[in-house]
């Protein structure tokens, strides 16, 4: 069907597609067509060429089969050691090629903050602002999260936060399997060198590669999942909050999870 939909509505179908899936909502169905319609349609499509502008959002609700975690590494890495280990880590990435994303990148977007954290937050991907500095989380969404980790009783700098993917999506579309497959490994590598006490996966993505197995958020919020040794929650991703803000009190009861496992209070406002 999508062959008869001009631009404007197949680009709206993929913002709510994406839309649905921020919200966990990944499986559809469909009523049965009427088989005289379906026929018409068929012939109609006989005449024109395919055209698979939805591809990639049609692929990224698609089941996606996160490979497994590398084994857990026993051995912490010492405190005064994290930053070089992080560093080396970052030169095992080089002016990396391994997946199409190298291709319309301006930065590889590493990580940022403390390698001695007890929190480290994990995003999707980079956007444009994250692209352009070579920093997560700088753009409107960043700002969100800042305002997270100030609720919480926190700076910016005692965190640590990075992605599941290093390098800009074209048009912030979800990573492809390959790509969150190829990246993750880095992820991984990170997180055993920082091995915070808590980790918090924003959004779907970053849940499905870090658990290993795609669920919708709605059955992974709430809750402390054992991860690696760590502690990790899963909340709603900060540029869903900014299209929908009632869900930020959903947000910052995750959150307050988080802070509870810490031992954190939120600051007296005012
Ligand atoms: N969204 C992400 O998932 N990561 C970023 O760094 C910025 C926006």
């Amino acid at each position: 069907m999508a062959r008869n939909l001009d631009l404007a509505t197949r680009n709206a179908l993929a913002a709510r597609m994406r839309f649905y899936r921020e919200l966990g909502l990944t499986d559809f169905y469909r009523r049965p067509v009427d088989p005289a319609f379906l026929a018409q349609l068929e012939a109609a499509a006989a005449q024109e060429p395919l055209i698979s502008t939805l591809a990639p959002e049609a692929d990224a609700i698609a089941p996606r089969t996160p490979i497994a975690a590398p084994p857990v590494i026993q051995t912490s890495v010492p405190q005064a050691d994290r930053a070089v280990a992080l560093q080396t880590i970052r030169e095992d990435i080089g002016d990396c090629t391994r997946c199409a994303l190298h291709v319309g990148r301006n930065k590889i977007v590493f990580g940022d903050g403390s390698p001695n954290a007890r929190l480290m937050f994990v995003g999707e991907g980079p956007g444009a602002d994250e692209d352009a500095q070579g920093i997560p989380f700088v753009g409107r969404a960043g700002q969100l999260l800042n305002n997270m980790i100030t609720a919480m009783g926190l700076k910016r700098e005692e965190v640590y936060i990075a992605n599941v993917v290093k390098c800009r999506p074209p048009g912030n579309r979800t990573p492809e399997p390959d790509e969150g497959n190829t990246c993750s490994q880095f992820l991984f590598r990170q997180i055993d060198v920082v091995r915070p006490q808590v980790l918090v996966a924003l959004g779907a993505t970053a849940a499905t590669y870090l658990l290993g197995q795609r669920q919708p958020l709605a059955g992974l919020r709430g809750r402390v999942h054992a991860f690696r040794g760590m502690q990790l929650i899963v909340t709603y991703h900060p540029a869903y909050l900014l299209r929908d803000p009632r869900q930020k009190k959903e947000a910052w009861a995750d959150l307050q999870i988080a802070m509870k496992e810490l031992g954190l209070k939120a600051p007296a406002k005012g």
